[in-house]
């Protein structure tokens, strides 16, 4: 049966003729009668304009650099002070970084005690020299990784100001991410490695200290060059401007102690990173709508099979993701052999690559994607670390679901498996905990990244498949370039279903409240069966059922009553397709009868696309032990 629900209301979609119509109206009319052009309205972000001059000294592995940041100002406050992230400072005996990567109860084995042994020449510092506001001096207070500034002149809303900074680095060894000679002999590793302005939005400064976790970011333009000895081959964000002066994609010249000067142009990015190696071997290839990709890996006959053959799978995770999450907007991206595993930055990857060719597909796979959940839907990802790394981990299933041709049930099965786990473990923590703090690494891990996949396969069964992977696209359409925040993803997840989505967002992000339904009891009732659900998990969710019988496969499908709606029949579903009427979630029990006798009823089954991480799969099934369920 049916129900009968008053749709959530929603504002339409306006055409640019009718918001100027709108706009004309008095203030209140127009804010009552469009909340979405009114948020969309509100929005603003900070913007800045990098130039950097770089004068490399592989010798000391040492670099002095002169910075200019033009600094808009588009926030409706007064800015009476900026902040910098110095991120090389972490890789000092003694920092935030080296203490939290002692004192935690699982060290990353990469870092471990490693920092607090380095010595003065192994340590990484910025030293500053000088900072100017449009040419007055400025003070700082230098915290660990953040330079704390008083401005000279307050930027008031709308303005520009100039920042001119000179200062003298020195790059560590490799610890994490950043530094020289990794592993895998690379030998710079050029990420986090320059002062970094701090982004300020509507949720105020953040100036995070660097402890090795995630990243937040000022949307902008940058200009950066390098002088570096010729021997090298450089690799990184944006695009060089004078490839054949240096040799970038062309036959490399045999080293002859000239220097050089890599010019590279990034726009609408917000960071800038890049690696060098002598030995680098450089291929290109270009996906069908002209974005250009570049793999840079140390020159070695097995490696250079493995990329050879790494290109394909990266051409087909671009043609995926262009497909199903938006099209990658910049005119290129470079896959680079760096790093300690691998690290997404803005059009493009570091990525280690010791491992089998499986695993060297996945993690390019991963960081890629990043490029769409980090680098264009730049959200907070020390906030929402689970809005970078969940939603990634969610594409990279799908992604490598199809390269590998293993079509799944549920691609996602690991990310359910790790979620349950920890819930099981007890060491689940609300996807609200910000990224540095969670309990320990492997909390982060079955959080951010499996319960946020989580997060959206369910989605996709609250809201269907079908709205739910057009939403998608819309998010990305409507915020990329910016950085939206859960309440964002709530809004266009919301308009594409026409549902009331609080109650999911708040609890599967603000609690650890976990979801069991179960199957309670079967009676015969005549020719007909009923069927007694049980909610026994404090979280919610719309059911379906699975009823078998006489080779038929019908589903009864539950919504519940706080959606305000329901979700249609999925697309490709051949079987009967029956909607019953809601259940309020306060109610234990739910009574449901199915037009069967029960001697014709060979499975009842649960959540049949597995899509719900139902904490106790025991009761999910009648006849029970049929099937197996959770199998990772
Ligand atoms: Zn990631």
């Amino acid at each position: 049966m049916l129900s009968t629900h008053p749709r959530f209301p929603v504002s339409p979609q306006l055409t640019p003729a009718q918001l100027q119509l709108k706009l004309i109206l008095p203030l209140a009319i127009f804010l009552a009668l469009s909340p979405q052009i009114h948020a969309q309205e509100c929005y603003w972000q900070q913007h800045v304009a990098y130039v950097m001059d770089i004068d490399f000294d592989d010798a000391k592995h040492q670099f002095s650099g002169k910075q200019s940041i033009q600094y808009t100002n588009h926030s409706p406050d007064t800015l009476e002070r900026v902040f910098y992230h110095l991120y090389f400072n972490a890789f000092q005996p003694g920092s935030v970084m080296d203490v939290r990567s002692r004192t935690i109860a699982d060290p990353d084995p990469r870092i471990g005690a490693r920092i607090a042994s380095l010595k003065p020449d192994e340590i990484g510092y910025h030293h500053i020299g000088s900072l100017k506001q449009d040419g007055k001096k400025l003070d700082m207070n230098i915290v660990g990784t953040v330079a704390e500034v008083k401005l000279q002149m307050p930027l008031l809303p709308g303005e520009t100001t100039q920042l001119d900074m000179e200062f003298e680095s020195q790059v560590p060894i490799q610890i994490r991410r950043s530094g020289r000679n990794n592993q895998e002999g690379v030998d710079y590793t050029m990420t986090q490695w320059y002062p970094k302005l701090a982004e300020y939005d509507q949720d105020g400064w953040h100036t995070s200290p660097y402890v090795a976790r995630e990243f937040h970011g000022v949307f902008g333009n940058f200009e950066v060059n390098i002088n570096i000895p010729s021997s090298y081959t450089l690799a990184g964000t944006g695009v060089v401007q004078n490839p054949e002066e240096v040799g970038h994609g062309y036959a490399r010249t045999q080293p002859t102690g000239e220097r050089v000067t890599w010019k590279f142009k990034a726009e609408n990015v917000h960071d800038f990173a890049w690696a060098a190696d002598k030995e680098y071997r450089h291929i290109t290839t270009a996906l069908e709508n002209g974005t250009t990709i570049h793999f840079f890996h140390i020159e070695d006959s097995t490696l250079n099979l493995q990329w050879d053959k790494l290109v394909g799978f990266t051409v087909g995770m671009f043609n995926i993701m262009n497909d199903r999450f938006g099209t990658y907007p910049y005119e290129q991206f470079s896959v680079i052999q760096a790093g300690d595993g691998g690290m997404e930055y803005p059009m493009c990857t570091m990525i280690t690559s010791g491992g089998s060719f499986g695993g060297l597909v996945s993690v390019t796979v991963h960081e890629a994607i990043h490029n769409w959940f980090y680098g264009v839907l730049a959200s907070n990802e020390t906030k929402y670390p689970w809005m970078d790394e969940g939603f990634t981990t969610y594409a990279q299933n799908i992604v490598l679901d199809s390269l590998f041709h293993r079509g799944k049930s549920n691609p996602h099965q690991r990310s359910y498996t790790g979620y349950i786990r920890s819930t099981k473990e007890g060491s689940d923590e609300p996807l609200s905990t910000e990224a540095d703090l969670y309990e320990t690494n492997k909390d982060y891990g079955a959080n951010a990244y499996s319960k946020g996949c989580v997060f959206l396969h369910q989605l996709s069964h609250i809201i269907g498949q079908e709205k739910f992977d057009h939403a998608m696209k819309t998010y990305f359409n409507q915020w990329k370039f910016k950085h939206p925040t859960p309440l964002d993803f709530k809004r266009i997840m919301e308009k594409a279903s026409d549902m009331d989505l609080d109650w999911y967002f708040d609890t599967w992000i603000g609690t650890t409240k976990t979801i069991d339904y179960g199957i309670h009891k079967i009676s015969s009732v005549g020719k007909k069966t009923v069927i007694e659900l049980e909610r026994m998990g404090a979280m919610p969710m719309p059911v379906e059922l699975l009823v078998e019988h006489n080779g038929k496969k019908d589903i009864y499908y539950i919504p519940l009553q706080v959606l305000r709606n329901e979700k249609p029949t999925p697309q490709g579903w051949e079987g009967q397709w029956h909607t019953q009427t809601d259940w309020p979630w306060a109610y234990p029990y739910y009574e449901l009868t199915v037009n069967v006798p029960i001697e014709e009823i060979t499975l009842l089954r649960l959540d049949p696309f597995e899509k719900v991480a139902d904490v106790n799969d025991k009761n999910d099934q009648y006849p029970t032990g049929s099937l197996i369920f959770r199998e990772d």
